[in-house]
């Protein structure tokens, strides 16, 4: 099969960094282009890039040029990460001019006709693009993934929500450093302590939440009715989110049925095998002293959300913790899933 050019918006940063990565020995994907802000244009990517991951740069990629963020001779598949400032202006230009944006940024999550996805959980949200006025004009269109705290406490409550409705949820994170970008948060601020403020990061939660459970509407989504409240904070961990959530239902759930609704939790991803897809989506760990970023972040190749300490909790029904790879499945991860649905249901034609 001739591989998809693809280009990669922001392809400096952690998250830039990410997808060249994840992009390297992709089936159906190439890496063609990549663009960042004018501090890195014109330079070698190898000499641009503060390459902050374990594996070596691609070759291949360390020689390419970076291109000014502009569509003109941008390929047609455009992986977005990007501050979000600058995503607000440049991700409808690319749109417009044709091009399908596949964006990890805030920007444009929660406008009306922008699909917010993850493949195993919405992914009849992908339909919100036929609404929006660069597919109509140039074919182009957006597509987003949630934010990375959002994406594991997804992952985890949509079995839950689906067998039990949710009433309540709370959550109180525990967020990696690599989660800020590079150079991120100041080694002095974060070095032995804990941040208990991460601008925004509350609000998505709250509403990415909802908005990912809720219900297709047409030319829009009904927000899942639950109640949520998020509290945020970051902690001197180099990757991996960790959450402490407390559920309450409107059905009743023993802890055999929570187990067996994670157990049994997959989607398309899973069914149609797709490249970047994690066998196992949700999986629960029965260590007491587990989920830990250390021992747990990279299971599924960092796509998988891993869940422990299920228990009754005195005010709500039920608490757990939580774990998801921020830079991985709650940014060019989920992303690149979001690709592999989008060319299975041709929309990258
Ligand atoms: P980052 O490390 O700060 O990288 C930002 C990228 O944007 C760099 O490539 C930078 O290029 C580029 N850029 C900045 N200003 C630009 C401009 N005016 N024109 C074109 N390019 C510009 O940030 P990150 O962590 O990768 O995050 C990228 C996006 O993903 C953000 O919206 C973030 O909220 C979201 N996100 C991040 C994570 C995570 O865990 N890090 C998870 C989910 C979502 P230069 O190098 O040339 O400055």
């Amino acid at each position: 099969m001739k591989k998809i050019p693809v280009g990669i918006l922001g392809a400096t940063g952690i998250v830039g960094q990410r997808f060249i990565q994840m992009l390297e020995r992709h089936p159906w994907f190439e890496v063609s282009w990549l663009a960042a802000s004018d501090r890195s244009e014109g330079r070698d990517y190898g000499d641009a890039a503060r390459w902050r991951l374990k594996t070596p740069i691609p070759a291949s990629v360390a020689k390419m040029r970076v291109s000014a963020a502009m569509p003109e001779n941008a390929p047609k598949v455009i992986f977005a990460a990007l501050d979000s400032g600058i995503a607000a202006e440049l991700e409808p230009r690319f749109a417009e001019a044709g091009c399908a944006v596949i964006s990890n940024s805030s920007a444009l999550r929660m406008a009306k006709d922008v699909p917010l996805v993850i493949p195993e959980v919405n992914p009849d949200h992908i339909k919100l693009i036929e609404c929006q006025s660069w597919r109509r004009k140039s074919g182009g269109f957006v597509v987003t993934n949630s934010n990375c705290s959002a994406m594991g406490l997804v992952l985890a409550l949509a079995p839950l929500h689906k067998r039990f409705e949710l009433e309540t949820v709370m959550a109180v994170t525990m967020q990696a450093v690599s989660g800020a970008g590079y150079p991120g948060v100041a080694s002095l601020d974060i070095l032995g302590n804990v941040i208990p403020y991460i601008a925004k990061e509350e609000e998505k939660m709250e509403e990415e939440t909802r908005k990912l459970l809720g219900t297709l509407n047409g030319a829009g989504v009904t927000l899942a009715p639950f109640k949520m409240s998020a509290q945020c904070n970051r902690v001197a961990v180099e990757d991996g989110h960790t959450e402490s959530v407390s559920v309450k239902f409107k059905k009743k759930a023993q802890a055999a049925e929570i187990l067996e609704a994670w157990a049994e939790f997959s989607g398309i991803p899973q069914v149609q095998k797709f490249p970047t897809a994690p066998e196992i989506p949700v999986r629960y760990v029965d260590a007491v002293d587990r989920p830990q970023p250390r021992f747990d972040v990279e299971f599924g190749g960092g796509m998988t959300t891993t869940v422990g300490r299920l228990r009754q909790c005195a005010v709500l029904d039920w608490k757990f913790t939580l774990l998801s790879h921020n830079t991985i499945r709650g940014a060019a991860g989920a992303a690149l899933l979001n690709a592999e649905l989008l060319k299975a249901e041709g929309y990258l034609e």
